[in-house]
């Protein structure tokens, strides 16, 4: 089982972690009301996953609800096997994007009082966690582990400790919080063309947003009109694909949807 790989040439990401597989990596579940379990993400396993899983779970709790789009249809993402930033930490399973819909690449839209949160929340996780929010091009939905977690290839010192402080139940975040026996379904992601409106466009155009932000530079407004067609049109050229301008399962993978 390969656990690490060389990513668009890189064998580590920005924050220092080597790059992974999915194999190094396991599924986030963070719970709801009533044991429900909101969203999924795939994230680097061993103390990161235990930092990163108490990271989504406090954000849920404290500064808004994390929750599917739909289900098997999710906003949040964390590893990834491709992506536009070639030593992005997502390809490392160290980043998390929370309700990437809300928050285009680039732009500030998050409320004062919900980044006041967010402070709030990285102050207790003691410098683990970095904010995308504080790059200069802004990336609101995104959160990685810090500079300085990773050693060697895994965790440092430093990180194993307070993932260990939160498993013992620091911040009381993790108590009850096994993954359940059965995993909420996934739906097939409908067949998508000109001309179509609602959540489903809503939820494309800022998946083309964010995955292929060199040419993708949609008005996320939910109508399906002749600028969102172009784009499909184009990723459908680069992979390889029917160019037909309908987003149906090959599309959809072809634009990391799984
Ligand atoms: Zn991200």
């Amino acid at each position: 089982m390969t656990l690490f790989r060389t990513a668009y040439g890189n064998t580590r990401s920005e924050n220092g972690w080597r790059m992974c597989t999915r194999a190094a990596c396991e599924r986030i579940l963070v719970p709801g009301a009533d044991n429900q379990y909101l969203a999924a993400m795939i994230v680097r396993s061993g103390p990161s996953e235990v930092v990163l899983r108490a990271w989504a779970i406090w954000y849920h709790r404290n500064v808004e609800r994390l929750d599917l789009y739909k289900v098997g249809v999710g906003d949040d993402w964390g590893w990834s096997e491709r992506n536009d930033v070639a030593n992005s930490n997502h390809l490392s399973g160290t980043a998390l994007d929370f309700n990437a819909v809300q928050y285009p690449w680039g732009q500030r839209t998050m409320p004062t009082a919900r980044k006041q949160r967010v402070r709030e929340g990285l102050n207790l996780f003691e410098d683990t966690i970095f904010w995308g929010a504080d790059w200069s091009r802004a990336d609101e939905m995104h959160y990685q582990l810090n500079g300085g977690t990773a050693y060697g290839d895994g965790a440092s010192e430093k990180l194993t400790a307070f993932a260990r402080r939160l498993e013992a139940g620091h911040l009381g975040l993790l108590a009850g919080t096994t993954v359940p026996p059965v995993l909420p379904k996934p739906v097939a992601r409908p067949t998508l063309r000109r001309g179509d409106r609602g959540g489903d466009v809503t939820y494309l155009q800022g998946l083309l947003n964010r995955m292929f932000s060199a040419y993708s530079k949609l008005a996320v407004d939910g109508d399906f009109g002749p600028a969102t067609e172009s784009v499909v049109r184009e990723v459908q050229r680069r992979s390889g694909l029917a160019v037909d301008g309908i987003v149906g399962p090959d599309t959809w993978r072809a634009a990391g949807v799984r």
